[in-house]
């Protein structure tokens, strides 16, 4: 590798599905920055030794995935406030003595739904599925576009009501359920679950939204997932997680750079290596 080059990594265990290092060389190209960007495969126990060895050797930035995040949060000197609400860090950039802790999850979520799919949030009525790690990401910046509501449901309905306790006060109405529960229609069902892992679906009832609802999975692969499926069959239109996962890299870049990439055009290659539209 050239020494002239800024370098970057994306860190986790397992590391060698992640697709950061193909996103991040097609915004390089683009932008035409100077930079590489490798996978780095972590011991489970070595990810503060890991991130030392960086910086000492001059990495400029990295990108944390499972099951990091949480170690990234506790290493960071200075924390964005999005970081801080998430409890997690996805992104981290090295500065002198300091490691800036951010998380892009939520805001690449947010950009996918409303500049992609040109869905507006403001004044909906939203449904968060799950409250583990990914589902606290999204909430602050889910809040920020103003719904009129925001219901976070999961299966163990204590850990929905945690967070419900923990990002309390904001001006948007906020509750916790459980899925049984759940009444009403929404606008917007964003499924933060990791459900589709083992592919099955959350236990909701279908009358929870109609054919003009969007229905978000936040799960991406090959075929649609099978909430993605469950949903189109009641007419919802349906979205994958494919744009949030483009749109994250793409905020990490922007941090790292000061310049922000065409997302549309990495997003259409990876699709099309997908083979399936969504
Ligand atoms: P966690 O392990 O932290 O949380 C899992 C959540 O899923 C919990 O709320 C759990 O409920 C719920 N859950 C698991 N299985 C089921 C099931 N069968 N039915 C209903 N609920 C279920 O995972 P993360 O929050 O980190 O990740 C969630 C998903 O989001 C993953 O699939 C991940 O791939 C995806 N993701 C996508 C990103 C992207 O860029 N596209 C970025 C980040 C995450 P309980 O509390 O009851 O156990």
């Amino acid at each position: 590798m050239s020494s002239a080059l800024d370098r970057y990594v994306v860190i986790g265990n397992p590391i060698e599905h992640s697709k950061s290092p193909a996103i991040h060389a097609q915004f390089a190209l683009q932008t035409q920055q100077a930079l590489s960007y490798e996978r780095l495969l972590v011991p489970l126990d070595g990810f503060d030794i890991a991130i030392k060895e960086l910086i000492a050797n001059g990495v400029r930035g990295a990108n944390v995935t499972l099951p990091f995040k949480l170690d990234a949060y506790n290493i960071a000197t200075d924390l964005t406030p999005r970081a801080r609400a998430a409890g997690a860090v996805n992104t981290l950039k090295f500065e002198g003595d300091k490691i800036l802790g951010d998380n892009t999850d939520g805001i690449g979520l947010v950009r996918d739904i409303v500049v992609n799919a040109g869905v507006a949030l403001q004044g909906s009525r939203i449904l968060l599925l799950g409250a583990g790690g990914a589902a606290r990401g999204v909430i602050l910046p889910l809040l920020s576009e103003l719904p009129a509501e925001l219901v976070i449901a999961n299966r163990t309905i204590q850990k929905a009501q945690d967070l419900l306790a923990h990002f309390h006060g904001h001006l948007v109405a906020l509750d916790a359920s459980s899925f049984e529960a759940l009444s009403g229609e929404f606008d917007v069902v964003i499924n933060a679950t990791s459900a589709s892992l083992s592919d099955s679906v959350p236990n909701i009832s279908s009358s929870l939204f109609n054919e003009q609802s969007f229905i978000y999975d936040m799960m991406y692969g090959a075929t649609p997932t099978p909430f993605m499926q469950w949903a189109a069959e009641k007419k919802a239109s349906v979205r994958d997680g494919l744009g949030m996962l483009v749109e994250q890299a793409a905020e990490s870049f922007e941090l790292w750079r000061g310049v922000r990439p065409d997302t549309a055009a990495v997003y259409t290659e990876l699709r099309s290596q997908l083979d399936y539209s969504a």
